[in-house]
């Protein structure tokens, strides 16, 4: 859409599915109110679905000013076709400012299709975003080059300015159940007639993934060799309290679920602690990394290039050295329980 109108508001995409482990739309909204403060506007976030309606006050209580819903049966499933034609015709009828998704799998599907149905840009996995004070135009900071670089995109003459962003760049606000907002229910174009029929629907069964908040992370990669190999990682990050991550051949191998790879087109972590396992170190690979405090690698190369960025490096093979970390971390376990089991019977002996 050619930029020769004027144009309001900040829109996020509201991604409601697994709502309460995928925070990503909450970290949005809460960028969207600094910019949406900048410009003096407001952040209206969407939604869409069959009874989702209760989400609305969700992103009302996070920080949203306005929720736009479409209810209806039709949108039960994600359908690309669908959720593309709804949004363009709101956008086409209100003319937003800025519009956001995270950059999931969803956003990072619908969100190029619709770009192109509104002929505007679009930033795919940002990982910074700010409003030029000058022009009012929104800076969209994304890795380029495998993350060697980063780029500041513009979308100067085209609206909306489009963008997905990483999950866990941004700190969602806290809950607030006192604060109110404007909940629309504006009209809505779904098309009975799809070239894809969705027939159903059935729910992966993954374990319950928090990697982006995790303080530590286990990360496994091809050198594991084996998902037997594969699964001393998820007990080292067991017994560290932890989160598993993985690269993408470990993903593709099928030794970990996709939810799990980190990356460019993963996700992005911040622990204080991370070690990576039987990783190269490639750049699409550390992307996702870049944000952990402290990172521990292991791999039996020595010039691996991960042991450039490791702030501790062990050389030598992941199958003898994974064990022994196991074992020497599960007496440290057990020794600290029975200092503690001690140290209470010698208090209520003493009491
Ligand atoms: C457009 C694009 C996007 C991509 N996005 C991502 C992404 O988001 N995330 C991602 O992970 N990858 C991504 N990749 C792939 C990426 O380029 C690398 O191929 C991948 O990260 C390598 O994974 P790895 O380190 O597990 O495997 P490898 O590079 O094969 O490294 C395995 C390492 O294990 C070591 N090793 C082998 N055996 C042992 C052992 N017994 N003990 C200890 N060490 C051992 C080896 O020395 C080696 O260094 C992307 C690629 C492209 C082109």
């Amino acid at each position: 859409m050619e930029h020769n109108r004027s144009t309001d508001g900040v829109w996020i995409f509201g991604d409601c599915r697994n709502h309460f482990q995928n925070r990503v739309t909450l970290q949005l909204i809460a960028k969207g109110k600094e910019l949406a403060e900048t410009l003096n506007t407001e952040v209206t976030v969407l939604v869409l679905g069959e009874q989702v309606h209760q989400y609305a006050m969700e992103y009302t209580a996070h920080g949203a000013d306005v929720v736009m819903v479409a209810e209806h049966p039709g949108l039960k499933y994600y359908q690309v076709e669908m959720y593309t034609a709804v949004i363009a015709r709101w956008i086409e009828a209100s003319k937003p400012d800025i519009l956001l998704a995270g950059a999931t799998s969803f956003g990072r599907e619908f969100f190029p299709r619709l770009a192109k149905r509104v002929h505007t840009g679009l930033s795919a996995d940002c990982i910074g975003l700010e409003v030029d004070p000058e022009t009012g135009n929104l800076l969209q900071t994304t890795p380029a080059f495998g993350g060697e670089l980063l780029a500041e995109v513009v979308t100067s003459r085209h609206r909306p300015q489009m963008a997905t962003v990483r999950p866990g760049v941004f700190q969602e606000l806290q809950h607030n159940s006192k604060a109110t907002g404007r909940i629309l229910y504006p009209e809505i174009d779904v098309q009975p007639e799809q070239r894809v029929q969705l027939l159903g629907s059935q729910r992966q069964q993954v374990r319950k993934n928090n990697l982006e908040e995790a303080q530590v992370v286990v990360v496994g990669g091809r050198g594991l060799g084996s998902k037997e190999q594969f699964e001393l990682v998820s007990e080292l990050a067991e017994l560290l309290e932890g989160e598993v991550g993985a690269t993408r051949p470990a993903v593709l191998a099928g030794w970990s679920e996709e939810e799990r790879l980190l990356g460019q087109t993963g996700k992005a972590v911040k622990p204080k602690l991370l070690i990576s396992i039987g990783t190269s170190g490639a750049l699409q690979y550390t992307a996702g990394i870049h944000g952990a405090e402290t990172i521990i690698a292991i791999n039996r190369d020595p010039r691996a290039p991960i042991f450039k960025m490791a702030d501790l490096g062990l050389v030598g093979d992941s199958t003898t050295l994974l064990p022994l970390l196991l074992e020497a971390l599960r007496k440290r376990i057990k020794n600290h329980y029975l200092e503690h089991i001690a140290s209470s019977v010698r208090t209520s002996g003493g009491a």
